[in-house]
């Protein structure tokens, strides 16, 4: 067969070069007939047992979860259990056995499409990437009614020895992505998916490259057809010439010594050639993932965004998490990390992140009720919070970031709730840290432009690039149509960097960045030149970009970036930037 290429979206990087493994999607070869009326309730006990065996099945994926496993993982199968409890699911196909006579089969297929067209519906990207949520339980519990094998169960015999495997499927849930870490498995290709799919982020925190969002891959792709993932272009080539499969293991066997290279750089200091200090701090989704931070040798926690401990627990206010469940998470993270600094930003909620999907109604919801502006409408909400947080600083620092603030009076409202809530904290006797610095993230482009009102109220800022250039650009950052217009280096965003960096300096406040920009080595320099000391990214980012620094020299980058700064074409920008990697 004639090699071609496929294009889809990268979500994560480094190569893959394996035989296809294909997984076929239990709803194509579905029966459909009728039942007689005195079958009825033994199918819809049929279907019942299936759901109840699902539930066991989930149960034991949950309790079979390695120590070492990313704490998305037991969310993602939390939340599979969930929707397979929610009687859209667990009752709604039963009553369509009684009522039209359908097999399981044919009734459970029905709702869960009936379900999915709704969610074609939703205006917002991320709620319509939990549709693939609805259809991985239903494929789940379709796999136990026709009694096929789940996922790999069936893998082995035509398993080549040494040869890697590369997983293709329509669409792999999380929770079946597990049964693939210890087998020969470097890489997979789904058709659905995007970069907010809870696969790819799964994917991200497991390292392994990965392309979705490949449309009808697992359709054009056969079984041990020779594969080649570059994750970094979020492109699969199929059946590769013997001349490309050379040069990209010659690619691939680069990547495996450099990230070995990078390992010895751990115990390092980050320090530039001409002796500037410059912090390597870590993001975090949930404590657990601290222990990635310290393995990269991170010198702190720059953003544990605490909005992942609430998503997916909701349906119900009464399902979140109370004061002391957050108290222990976030004391987990701040004992983790061993006196090193932990910044726990409060609730950033609404826009992609919906705390309750049913409720999120907004037209334009990155523009809406969001991050602060939530919070401070929800002030039990946010106060819950606040006290959890201050709790956690009674053993060891800890730093308050507040997500998407604009205005002075939300500022100020803010520091007026952190205070009530140590009162309230004093009165029951608890332990906290008074002097807690709090800091604000530097994501809309007003607060960019009115810094002296955010330098006089607080003691740090932390540049959100992600959400800076979405708000400055007018793109929705995660809008596929208008991917190709998120810019950092457009000199709007270049120019609001520099400003929020220098004005900290100047008061003498720490800025830090901890949008997607602090981690991509290709900027490094550009920020060094900026003045920027403090970096904050994934942890899988962390060596590579000390790396860059220990190789720098802010002497000869500091001219050059004034330069830059100054223009405005972008051709000239790309040039220049470029040009830094070689000083
Ligand atoms: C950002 O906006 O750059 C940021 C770090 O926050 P988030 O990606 O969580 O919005
Ligand atoms: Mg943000």
């Amino acid at each position: 067969m004639a090699s071609f290429t496929l294009h889809g979206i990268s979500v994560s990087r480094g190569i893959a070069i394996g035989r296809a493994h294909l997984l076929a999607p239990a709803a194509l070869d579905v029966q459909h007939y009728l039942i007689a009326e005195e079958q009825v309730e033994a199918e819809v006990s049929r279907l019942q047992d299936a759901i109840a065996t699902v539930h066991k099945e989930l149960q034991t994926i949950w309790n079979d979860l390695p120590k070492d496993s990313p704490a998305e993982l037991g969310a993602f199968i939390d939340v599979h259990a969930l929707i397979l409890s929610d009687p859209m699911i667990s009752e709604v196909p039963l009553e369509i056995i009684r009522t039209r006579h359908y097999n399981a089969e044919w009734a459970l297929v029905t709702q869960i499409d009936e379900l999915s067209s709704q969610f074609d519906e939703v205006e917002d990207a991320y709620l319509r990437e939990r549709k693939a949520d609805i259809q991985q339980v239903g494929e789940r519990v379709l796999k136990v009614l026709t009694g096929s094998a789940t996922a790999l169960a069936n893998l082995g015999d035509g398993e080549e020895a040494g040869a890697q495997m590369i997983v293709v499927a329509h669409d792999i849930s999380p929770a079946d992505m597990l049964q693939f870490r210890d087998r020969s498995f470097s890489g997979f290709v789904t058709d659905l998916g995007g970069q907010n799919s809870h696969t790819a982020i799964v994917a991200r925190s497991l390292d392994i490259p990965a392309a979705v969002g490949m449309y009808n891959a697992s359709t054009l792709i056969e079984q041990d057809d020779w594969l080649i993932i570059d994750g970094d272009a979020g492109v699969v080539i199929v059946d590769p010439a013997p001349m490309v499969l050379t040069q990209y293991r010659e690619r691939q066997a680069a990547q495996a010594r450099e990230r070995k290279k990078l390992l010895k750089l751990k115990k390092t200091p980050a320090v530039t050639r001409d002796g500037v200090a410059i912090g390597m701090l870590a993001n975090i989704e949930f404590p657990e993932d601290c222990a990635a931070a310290l393995e990269a040798g991170a010198t702190g926690v720059g953003l544990f965004r605490s909005e992942f401990l609430f998503i997916g627990r909701t349906g119900h206010a009464g399902n979140l998490p109370a004061e002391d469940e957050q108290f222990e998470s976030y004391k987990k993270a701040v004992l983790a990390m061993k006196g090193r600094p932990v910044t726990i930003r409060t609730l950033d909620i609404g826009a992609d992140k919906p705390l309750d999907a049913a409720e999120q109604t907004a037209l334009n919801p990155a523009l809406g009720l969001r991050a602060i502006r939530y919070c401070l409408a929800e002030p039990q909400l946010f106060m819950t919070q606040l006290r959890a947080i201050l709790r956690a600083s009674a053993f060891g620092p800890v730093k308050l970031l507040i997500p998407m603030l604009a205005h002075a009076f939300e500022i100020d409202q803010t520091l007026s709730m952190i205070e009530q809530a140590k009162a309230q904290l004093r009165d029951a006797g608890h332990k906290f840290d008074p002097n807690i610095p709090v800091g604000a993230m530097i994501e809309i482009p007003a607060a960019a432009l009115t810094l002296p009102l955010f330098i006089k109220r607080l003691q740090f800022l932390s540049i959100g690039t992600n959400d800076l250039i979405q708000y400055t650009l007018a793109i929705d950052r995660v809008d596929h149509e208008v991917a190709h217009l998120y810019n950092p280096l457009h000199p709007a965003i270049l120019q609001l960097l520099a400003a929020t960096i220098a004005a900290g300096a100047k008061a003498g406040i720490p800025v830090s960045v901890c949008g997607e920009m602090a981690g991509d080595t290709k900027l490094t320099r550009l920020l060094l030149g900026m003045g920027l000391t403090e970096f904050s990214m994934h942890p899988a980012q962390l060596l590579a970009v000390k790396n860059e620094i220990l190789n720098s020299d802010l002497q000869k980058l500091k001219p050059k970036t004034a330069k830059i700064l100054r223009a405005f074409e972008p051709a000239a920008i790309v040039a220049e930037v470029e040009q830094l990697q070689q000083l």
